[in-house]
């Protein structure tokens, strides 16, 4: 198989960890004989020290002609600590994801047995979990009007959602739940919003063709607490985007660091494949950021946009065996790891090349 990969990096240790999963792609590639040809583009604060916009035409431009995109995060302190800078680096993400139409993101919540008690959450509550979040990308607050009032101590942030924007990613999440345990929850805050009113009628309707899978409605603050309180009763989450946000946040927790969890987000075109932490700079350059969110981030991509099962299942196999082998990064250590098994960046992902090359091949029909 041949296939053009576009590498986005952008800042902090969205560097770091992309090295490590181009390296992951590479191994593959070497592996099952396909030829991955790979080209780097800029995005966020760095591109807009480079080019004074976060999501320069050439990168938009790459983007679009490619078969998957490998993305790292963006983000610097200096735009964190002063909200009135006009150009921003998540400006470049807004963007790219309505010029790439890619209104559904995927957030897998799946826990390794090996991290149970990593999590702040009993592991007997976790144990078994495994939730699939389709948060909607390219509406809701984040896409609506904003501004001031003439006095400018008044703001707005316009919540609006389409009939198309909601259909097209219920259809994406009720195709998945067929998959998977057939059940579909929709979280919304139907009692109060407008939008949340619609959200909940489409979800109805796009449900009625799907009636093998079970469909139920939750409120955003009630989801939110029945998450951490029973997370086991979850199989595909659907939400507006603002919502997904937030609780996609929170899910993490269930897998213990934000360092494990990979996302895809989608549309009609290409993908777009991400760890769901951000650029992290209080650990930016000291090697420890942990690069198993981009590494599962690559089985994602392998998955999705290439259809390689196989090739993704030896990717995930190969992070399983490097925590059931005792090797930590220092986000997911605790006081029973092993020292000498804490490993840098670097060395991680060099623990998941080797763990490729040993690993035996699945026979897929
Ligand atoms: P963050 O996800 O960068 O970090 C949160 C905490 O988790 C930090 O303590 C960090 O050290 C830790 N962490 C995150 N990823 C880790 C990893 N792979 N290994 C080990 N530890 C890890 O979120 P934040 O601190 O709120 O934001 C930092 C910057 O990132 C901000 O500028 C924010 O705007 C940006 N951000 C970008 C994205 C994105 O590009 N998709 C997402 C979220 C935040």
């Amino acid at each position: 198989m041949h296939k053009k990969i576009i590498l986005l990096p952008g800042d902090g240790i969205g560097k770091e960890v992309t090295a490590e999963g181009k390296r992951v792609l590479q191994k593959i590639a070497e592996l099952f004989n396909h030829h991955f040809e790979f080209d780097e583009a800029s995005i966020g604060h760095h591109a807009i020290e480079a080019a004074g916009t976060p999501l320069p035409d050439e990168t938009l431009s790459k983007l679009k002609n490619c078969d998957a995109i490998l993305f790292g995060a963006v983000g610097h302190p200096m735009y964190d600590n002063d909200p009135t800078l006009k150009v921003r680096p998540e400006q470049g993400l807004l963007k790219m994801r309505k010029e790439l139409g890619l209104y559904a993101n995927l957030r897998p919540i799946k826990l390794f047995d090996e991290l149970l008690h990593v999590s702040s959450i009993k592991s007997e509550i976790l144990k078994g979990s495994d939730i699939l979040f389709f948060r909607e990308l390219t509406g809701d607050v984040y896409f609506g009007e904003r501004g001031r009032k003439d006095d400018r101590a008044t703001a707005y942030d316009v919540m609006i959602y389409h009939r198309y924007e909601v259909e097209r990613i219920a259809h994406k999440a009720f195709q998945a739940a067929r998959t998977r345990k057939k059940k579909v929850t929709s979280v919304d805050k139907a009692n109060v919003l407008e939008s949340s009113r619609l959200w909940r009628e489409v979800v109805q309707d796009v449900g009625k063709q799907y009636p093998d899978v079970q469909l139920e409605h939750q409120f955003v603050d009630a989801a939110s607490m029945r998450l951490i309180q029973n997370p086991r009763s979850y199989d595909v989450v659907l939400t507006g985007n603002l919502f997904g946000d937030i609780l996609t946040d929170e899910a993490s927790q269930i897998a213990g660091s934000m360092g494990m969890l990979a996302s895809a987000s989608v549309g009609d075109t290409v993908g777009l494949y991400e760890p769901i932490h951000g650029s992290a700079h209080d650990i930016t350059g000291k090697g420890i950021a942990n690069p198993l969110a981009s590494i599962l981030s690559v089985a994602l991509l392998l998955d999705i946009s290439f259809g390689l099962k196989e090739e993704s299942e030896m990717v995930i196999k190969a992070v399983e065996k490097m925590l059931k082998e005792g090797y930590r990064t220092a986000d997911i250590a605790d006081s029973d790891t092993d020292k000498s098994k804490i490993l840098n960046t670097q060395k991680a992902g060099t623990i998941i090349v080797e763990q490729l090359s040993k690993l035996p091949r699945v026979a897929h029909v």
